[in-house]
């Protein structure tokens, strides 16, 4: 406790006397004074965020369609961005807690290894905190996307807080959060929320995965997207080889047609969403909770542009309708919610017994 008071992060702010005894000091922490850096590995964007125990973001980085092509040399690059936001915020290094980094699932948390991203060629077994550890002389950890971005909102969301609800991650794919009772549901093996192979009801293409033809991931692939377009005289760009970069730029390509009102691109960026919601209608149903909340970087591009659909498709399959509403809600944190997830896991992490529950000022 004296470490902490000399550095300066918990201050002395009153002394209560109450009865006999020693009259107790109350202490406060400097929100201010610690800082969490945060990463999102999406495939088609990496963020990075500096975050204050007030949950401020200080600084953030963005890099669209990154080249994730070779592993190792993405670790390089986000240490190389993690020593610049250190050096930019002015923060002495004893003062950052950690980096915590938010990846597509399936991840092993405890190896920290990425394990095998249906999106992300060439990242089956990387190994992600050891090197970064290595790199950085920090302390680092890994979460799964949708978990850190649930974790994120609980953190954020003070004003409409909730305490269960289900985040529905738009980015490349589309995962969930599960928040129940304020608490994060993490699952067995840290993966909980996937629901990129559920049905969705609308036929699409036979998915290897899970053998079936009417996923969500199949239905939203851009293999899929760029096949419909051009049946409806749409003409997206075609590759002989498709990654991460060519499916990033595909379905940027679409969205940026939808926005500027070309008809056919709203349309099907419209029917993935749909099938999004539809799911998450479904998985709030079987949760029993109030709310759905939509974000990540996708969700903030077209939110304006499918908001009222994606509503109605969630109430649509949600059968307790005849019980009690369900509401749905845009994240607060807007594209950053993967990064500033991870910044809210390594401070959560570091500063136990939790954080959220600790009083701010
Ligand atoms: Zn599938």
């Amino acid at each position: 406790m004296r470490r902490l008071l000399d550095d300066g992060i918990v201050r002395e702010d009153r002394t209560i006397v109450s009865g006999p005894g020693k009259p107790r000091t109350v202490l406060e922490l400097e929100g201010n004074r610690l800082v969490s850096i945060g990463i999102h590995l999406d495939p088609s964007v990496l963020t990075f965020v500096a975050m204050n125990l007030r949950g401020e973001v200080l600084r953030e980085r963005r890099i669209e369609v990154p080249n994730l092509e070779v592993a190792s040399e993405t670790v390089q690059q986000m240490a190389t961005t993690v020593k610049e936001l250190i050096a930019e915020i002015r923060v002495p290094k004893k003062h950052i807690v950690g980096v915590g980094i938010a990846v597509p699932g399936p991840v092993n948390v405890e190896e920290g290894v990425v394990i095998n991203p249906p999106l992300l060629d060439g990242w089956a077994d990387v190994e992600l905190v050891n090197p970064l550890r290595k790199l950085l002389r920090l302390q680092v950890i890994i979460e799964k996307d949708t978990i850190a971005s649930a974790v994120g909102e609980l953190w954020q969301s003070k004003e409409e807080k909730t305490d269960d609800f289900v985040f529905v991650y738009c980015g490349h794919g589309f995962g969930a959060g599960i928040v129940i009772d304020g608490d994060v549901h993490h699952g067995s093996s840290n993966n909980a929320g996937e629901i990129g192979h559920y049905s969705t009801g609308h036929k699409s293409v036979f998915c290897e995965e899970c053998g079936a033809d009417d996923c969500l991931a199949s239905g939203t692939s851009y293999e899929f997207i760029a096949a419909k377009a051009k049946e409806r005289g749409l003409d997206l760009p075609a590759y002989e080889v498709l990654g991460p970069e060519q499916r990033a730029e595909g379905m940027n390509r679409l969205t940026e047609l939808a926005l500027e009102g070309n008809a056919v691109a709203k349309e099907l960026v419209t029917e993935s969403m749909v099938m999004a919601a539809e799911v998450a209608g479904q998985l709030a149903n079987a949760l029993d909770v109030r709310e759905v909340v939509f974000g990540g970087p996708q969700w903030d591009k077209v939110s304006e542009l499918v908001g009222e659909d994606v509503d109605a498709a969630v109430k649509r399959r949600f059968g307790l309708r005849t019980v009690h509403d369900i509401d749905t809600r845009t994240s607060t944190l807007g594209a950053n919610v993967g990064a500033v997830g991870g910044a809210c896991v390594v401070m959560d992490a570091s500063l136990s017994p939790k954080a959220t529950a600790l009083l701010l000022r």
